[in-house]
């Protein structure tokens, strides 16, 4: 059986080390020692100013809604993971979806502007299985209509834009560390801005609102994270650059290997270095990609339709239109691609595949 993603699981006894630790202190939470390290060394590795390590990356999106003071309407993408649109439900606001790019999957940032009311406090987007949207366009047109821009940047690490993290361009980007993604801690998040002052609020948030020992000055949460997801995380950090270039091997040796499969591969932001976390094809038509679907299922392959469905039709939200999104959503599937995917196994899957086109 070959799943769509495995786990990364680092070398068990570096994991156990930091857990004796954890053990001899007796301290497994509330903002601990590996906590603190994870949250330095994050930091220092991708070159941020500001690194708060919570829960997980949908309450880091919920605290970023709630520290930057959202109300009301707010502009999104129909092309995500639920937990983007969820997550702003959850928080009262309701989602305006904006229709995509079929190309690079991000916002189409041209729908934006048509999509601006006095009701829009603003945007929060996601750079798609790592490319990063057309970051500059969204930055003027939030200028120039006061808003806040918010990225939902869950498959982010290790991606730079121009040089920097990714994580470094809008009012706040949010991570996810979920088990899942390339880099991760089994559960967790990130939330990361250029502002000390918004640092400070969200770190005394995430804590319940603590703002000193006995005292509270403002309503919080507990987005705290514990030491033994710290621990993993420090764990697999020390291992984030065998993973990277694994996964950029094995990135274009699917490449290669579907150059007769009629399918498109996701148009990257020319300003990117990549961290190659999935491997979407799109198909001319979900007939095909159900056709190809079944013959990997029958021959234990499993892939996963992501995204999909797309978001506008979720049955909690009003009901807008997104032709592109919908397309995309219905053509769409991510092929296996974790660290311990064989170089023969990724031949199997390109063989499956160019078969099951030419039956
Ligand atoms: C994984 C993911 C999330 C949710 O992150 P969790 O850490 O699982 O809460 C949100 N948005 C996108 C795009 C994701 O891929």
């Amino acid at each position: 059986m070959i799943p769509v993603t495995k786990p990364y699981l680092p070398p068990q006894n570096e994991y156990i080390s930091l857990v004796n630790e954890i053990w001899k202190r007796n301290w497994i939470t509330n903002n601990g020692p590996l906590v603190n390290k994870l949250e330095l060394d994050i930091k220092e590795y991708l070159g941020l100013k500001h690194f708060l390590y919570v829960t997980n990356g949908t309450i880091a999106i919920q605290m970023a809604y709630k520290l930057l003071g959202l109300s009301g309407k707010i502009i999104t993408t129909p092309f995500s993971y639920v937990a983007t649109t969820s997550s702003a439900v959850w928080e009262g606001l309701e989602p305006v979806f904006c229709d995509i790019d079929p190309k690079t999957f991000n916002v189409n940032p041209d729908s934006i502007e048509e999509k601006i009311t006095k009701e829009i406090s603003g945007i929060l987007v996601t750079h798609v299985f790592g490319n990063p949207c057309d970051i500059e366009k969204i930055e003027r047109i939030a200028k120039k209509h006061n808003l806040k821009i918010i990225y939902d940047a869950s498959h982010c690490f290790g991606v730079m834009y121009k040089g920097k993290s990714v994580y470094q361009y809008g009012d706040i980007s949010t991570a996810s560390f979920h088990a899942t993604k390339l880099f991760h801690t089994i559960e967790g998040g990130g939330i990361i801005t250029q502002s000390s002052e918004l640092t400070r609020e969200l770190a005394e948030a995430r804590n319940f609102g603590h703002d000193g020992f006995d005292k509270f000055g403002r309503v919080g949460i507990n987005g705290k994270n514990s030491e033994f997801h710290a621990a993993m995380g420090l764990t697999v950090l020390n291992h984030f650059e065998a993973i990277l270039s694994t996964r950029k091997e094995q990135f274009n040796y699917y490449v290669e290997k579907l150059r007769g499969l009629e399918v498109t591969f996701q148009k990257l932001n020319e300003n990117v270095e990549y961290n190659y976390g999935y491997f979407p094809v799109v198909f001319s038509s979900e007939k095909q990609l159900l056709k190809s679907k079944e013959m990997l299922e029958d021959n234990g392959v499993y892939c996963r339709r992501y995204f999909y469905p797309s978001l506008n039709k979720l049955s909690y939200v009003k009901e807008q239109e997104c032709n592109m999104a919908e397309s995309l959503a219905s053509r769409i599937l991510c092929l296996p691609l974790y660290h311990e995917l064989a170089k023969e196994e990724q031949d199997y899957i390109a063989r499956l595949l160019l078969r099951a086109q030419n039956n």
